[in-house]
């Protein structure tokens, strides 16, 4: 029987793993990329578009190993965007995915077919060539598109220069040196831009709307993320014991409301109900004095900005947005485009009534990493689309989606723009549940308990986790010892979990 035949669109980290699962399952996959080589946003480029020259990663790299292919040991905690592609060309080595990668594929059309295929239409050496599927996958990104704000009120009022952080490459250059510039946003990307112009700026204002949840990167000098263990969810993953202790003892007291104290950036949500900026380098530099921390912006005349709550305007060269991206997919037509929309996506994943076609690196987590969340949902993908497993009816996946919306809105009060934020590990167990990948907990608990102990108590969340199962096989054995390898050492704060309750509690009181 021929083998049935899959595209995957994109040649990021998403659309990696989604090729290596689908030739997992013997099917002949082919991966589409528009740019020459692989790497997605890590691939470093002059024009506008993915990393800036000195871009690290934010998420430390114990969220970011592939399941049964981990970062090399020499990398640092928080690796740089050469060091990302370096590794993800390995993995595409290793897992001989070359041959199935086709490279200056530009997809500018997906359109369903006869008998429920779907036609391909992709531009290659100024040719337009079409090829039909019978699944495809879109692994597009969720940093590819700006959210571009310039002719939107009051911005478009602005008479200076102003640009978004997708074409920002390096500080040096006329657009920033010497200049006052105001940070439009809350994210990773805005904090890390203010700290590296500081080193050219006359000035820098930065304006965050909803206030922004900011979070220390290490403790001693092991990454803080690595501390969120499997036991944080015992009591459920939101305001939980943990959570409360966390936020009365160490939060607050160190690091005050919201993880910075600053009362132009108190956020209005609680913490883990919104997004985690990871980048809190930036509160440095308000202490200096270099960068000015400012509410919304309530109204621009010509170059004065007034912000919420201040009476005074102040004048700015240029204005950076740090807005964010938006979600796209020129290639779809209006119908589909509404069709898969987030809201629609069982899972975020499978879109409710379009069996054959598949989402990969659709969700972000409060903290984590996309590239993590994006090996699960492509292990997912594989299995349905191979025929090893099913999804629900369109109703139940209906009805699924309804009660997932009603309580993300809950969850996630303010971040309407941010529908894909999820937490890392909820979404995780929700997909390895049923992907029947998650580690045998209760079967280790009476086999093995003091590696129970060790994975519930002990250790960080880790990809690796997913490989585990009852720990019996030499695989699972290996994913085991790598999954331990990632606990952080006793001798740093908080390494040694006990003490960490026992002093928390002893605060407590
Ligand atoms: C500066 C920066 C720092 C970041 N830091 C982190 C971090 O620390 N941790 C983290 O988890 N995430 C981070 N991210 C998010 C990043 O998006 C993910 O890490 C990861 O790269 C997502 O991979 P992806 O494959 O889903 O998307 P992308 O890397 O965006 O790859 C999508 C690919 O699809 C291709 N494509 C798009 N349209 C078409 C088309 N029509 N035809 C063919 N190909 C197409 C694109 O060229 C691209 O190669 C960062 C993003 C940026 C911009």
């Amino acid at each position: 029987m021929e083998k049935k035949k899959f595209a995957v669109i994109g040649g990021g980290w998403s659309g990696i793993y989604a090729l290596k699962y689908l030739l997992e399952e013997q099917l002949d996959a082919r991966l589409y990329e528009r740019e020459p080589n692989l790497g997605g946003v890590w691939l470093y480029k002059e024009a506008p578009g993915g990393v800036y020259r000195s871009t690290h990663v934010t998420s430390s790299k114990t969220f970011l190993h592939a399941s049964d292919f981990p970062m090399a040991k020499e990398i640092a905690h928080f690796p740089k965007h050469d060091q990302v592609l370096a590794h993800l060309n390995s993995y595409a080595d290793y897992f001989n995915l070359w041959s199935h990668m086709h490279f200056t594929c530009d997809v500018v059309k997906i359109e369903k077919g006869q008998d429920d295929q779907w036609r391909v239409r992709f531009r290659n050496d100024g040719r337009e060539i079409v090829e039909v599927f019978d699944g495809v996958v879109i692994a597009v990104g969720q940093h590819q598109t700006a959210n571009d704000l310039r002719h939107v009120e009051p911005l478009d009022q602005f008479t200076g220069t102003m640009s978004h952080s997708i074409s920002y490459k390096e500080p040096d250059d006329a657009l920033y040196c010497d200049k006052t510039i105001l940070i439009v946003g809350g994210g990773e990307t805005a904090s890390d831009l203010a700290v590296e112009l500081c080193r050219v700026a006359r000035r820098i204002y930065m304006s965050i709307r909803g206030g922004q949840w900011f979070q220390e990167r290490l403790t001693g000098d092991q990454p803080a993320d690595i501390h969120f263990t499997k036991s944080l969810g015992f009591f459920g993953f939101y305001d939980n014991i943990w959570v409360r202790i966390g936020w009365s003892v160490l939060i607050r007291p160190f690091w005050g409301e919201g993880g910075t104290g600053i009362i132009e950036w108190k956020p209005r949500c609680r913490l883990f109900h919104g997004f985690i900026n990871k980048s809190r380098e930036v509160v440095h530099r308000v202490a200096q004095g270099i960068v000015i921390p400012k509410r919304a912006i309530a109204s621009i005349k010509e170059k004065l900005v007034t912000f919420d709550g201040d009476g005074k305007p102040v004048h700015i060269d240029h204005i950076l947005l740090c807005t964010g991206y938006i979600r796209s997919h020129p290639f779809l037509d209006e119908n589909l485009e509404k069709e898969v929309d987030i809201k629609f996506l069982y899972q975020l994943i499978f879109p409710v009534n379009l069996p054959n076609l598949a989402f990969v690196g659709t969700a972000r987590p409060v903290f984590g990493s996309i590239p993590s969340l994006a090996e699960l949902q492509a292990r997912r993908v594989a299995q349905i689309f191979s025929g090893r497993a099913f999804l629900p009816s369109p109703t139940n996946m209906s009805t699924w989606l309804s009660k997932y919306w009603k309580r993300h809105t809950q969850l996630y009060p303010f971040d309407a723009r941010l529908r894909q934020l999820v937490n890392q590990f909820e979404y995780t167990e929700l997909l390895a549940d049923e992907a029947k990948v998650k580690p045998n907990l209760w079967r280790l608990f009476f086999s093995q308990p003091r590696k129970w102990y060790t994975i519930y108590f002990e250790s960080p969340w880790t990809p690796f986790l997913f490989r585990m199962n009852t720990i019996e096989s030499e695989d699972e054995k290996l994913a085991y010892a790598r999954h331990v390898e990632c606990i952080p050492r006793p001798d740093q704060p908080f390494g040694n979990y006990k003490q960490f309750i026992r002093s928390a509690i002893v605060c407590a009181y």
